[in-house]
């Protein structure tokens, strides 16, 4: 289907051609109309489907700029999100003379305020801010929100923001209109949903593909103490457009980034500790191709969009199954190819099997391969040779559930967990 078949204004129509954008994707096929027709919706589909936009499109459509009130909010879970966010809805809405703003934590307060008592018609915001805003001061009034949008919730869980999305759900008590998205849905988001959410239109694409198909899973397994030198090297020999390198913690990051700052030119380091200054210029430049590899934390794994991005490699291996698809999908959006590689040591042989197992993923293996104990000669694939059959189709239900990075915190945004 074609965006020129929905009947936009003409403002967005036009927009969107700028941007490229032609045809939906199967999620904004699905979602643009009930969004439009006001019902409350819950969308689960992979990374990279292009949720943004199907949420953002029908949102631009419905706000009447010449009511200045915030006539949507969308909650995310960091700051870099609510920037991409921005950034989209602000190219959808460029011809329209809609207002969308962010806040988050680590900037001024008193900036936002003005901003926000100036004209916003959109709002994006990490939810600590925005509680620090509901409380603190009189500057933001939801009263006239028809749209509340929670984007990413499943990592809103994980990070700890259960409660606060479910407070700031509690505190919109006029009639509005509640869209949830998530790339995989767990109880918790389930109660909310039936709390606050109106007979949802339930949409859920892509259910058993959990990560975008586009991707190749590629295995290295190694000795700890070769685990550096083994990526060093396949940082050079392999053809690379630009890399995220995740690390488990902020510590063993700088370490990782200092070791391969000796070795190559382009290093950024990407961690919730940085100032917020430093933080958005890597990101910005990362994401202007001015940073070949970009060493992070999970913080970096969620729902971030960097297009240019040919590979994701797990020097640690990542904390549960959802980190896993998190940080690979950072690779392989919209179906552009894309690699992950993990490294992988004995230690992690036990995850590592429900991993394949429950994720489906046929890995590529480079040099020796593990013994896994599954199904013999299932998993034994060399580098290279593929034979497209999946072993896994049936494999049984999860095994390994998703470490919780931190418990419900205090502060205004992601930047205090204070590891990542
Ligand atoms: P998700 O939130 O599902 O992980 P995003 O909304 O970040 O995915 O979209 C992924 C990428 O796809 C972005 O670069 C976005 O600009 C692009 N995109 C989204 N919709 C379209 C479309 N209809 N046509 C072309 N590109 C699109
Ligand atoms: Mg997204």
């Amino acid at each position: 289907m074609k965006f020129s078949e929905l009947n936009l204004k003409p403002e967005i129509q036009k927009a969107l051609t700028n941007m490229g954008y032609e045809d939906l994707t199967p999620i904004q096929e699905q979602t643009i109309s009930p969004i439009l027709s006001g019902k409350d919706l819950l969308a689960r589909a992979e990374t990279g489907s292009g949720k943004t936009a199907a949420c953002g499109i029908p949102l631009v459509q419905m706000i009447d700029p010449s009511i200045n009130a915030i006539q949507a909010l969308i909650l995310v879970p960091t700051r870099e999100l609510a920037l991409q966010y921005v950034e989209e809805i602000d190219h959808i809405a460029k011809l329209t003379g809609i207002a969308p703003f962010a806040v988050f934590g680590g900037f001024s307060m008193e900036i936002q305020k003005a901003k926000l008592r100036d004209r916003v018609h959109i709002l994006v915001a990490t939810p600590g801010r925005l509680i620090d805003f509901l409380y603190n001061t009189k500057t933001i009034d939801l009263s006239s929100v028809h749209t509340l949008v929670v984007d990413e919730a499943d990592e809103m869980l994980k990070m700890g923001f259960i409660e606060d999305i479910d407070f700031i759900l509690s505190c919109l008590i006029h009639e509005h209109q509640t869209l949830f998205f998530a790339a995989t849905m767990p109880r918790e988001i389930e109660r909310l949903i039936h709390v606050y959410l109106k007979e949802p239109v339930r949409i859920e694409l892509n259910k058993k593909q959990v990560a975008p198909q586009s991707l190749v899973h590629h295995f290295k397994y190694t000795e700890r103490s070769d685990r550096l030198n083994t990526l060093i090297q396949y940082l050079k020999k392999e053809k690379i457009s630009q890399a995220i390198i995740f690390c488990n913690s902020r510590h063993h990051g700088e370490k990782l980034a200092r070791e391969l700052e000796k070795e190559f030119k382009s290093i950024g380091y990407l961690h919730g500790g940085l100032e917020q200054s430093r933080r958005t210029s890597i990101f910005e430049r990362f994401r202007q191709n001015e940073i070949t590899f970009m060493v992070a934390t999970d913080i970096a794994g969620r729902g971030l969009d960097f297009s240019h991005v040919s590979h994701v490699i797990n020097y640690d291996y990542p904390f549960g199954l959802e980190s896993y698809t998190h940080r690979t999908g950072r690779t392989g959006r919209m179906g552009r190819s894309g690699i992950a590689m993990t490294f992988v040591t004995n230690q992690e042989l036990g995850v590592l099997k429900s991993l394949l197992k429950t994720n489906r993923i046929d890995p590529v293996w480079h040099g020796k391969i593990p013994s896994l104990d599954l199904n013999p000669g299932a998993i034994s694939k060399h580098h290279g040779k593929r034979n497209g059959k999946n072993r896994f189709q049936k494999g049984p239900q999860p095994v390994v559930r998703s470490r919780i990075f931190s418990n419900r915190r205090n502060d205004s945004d992601s930047s205090l967990v204070t590891n990542l």
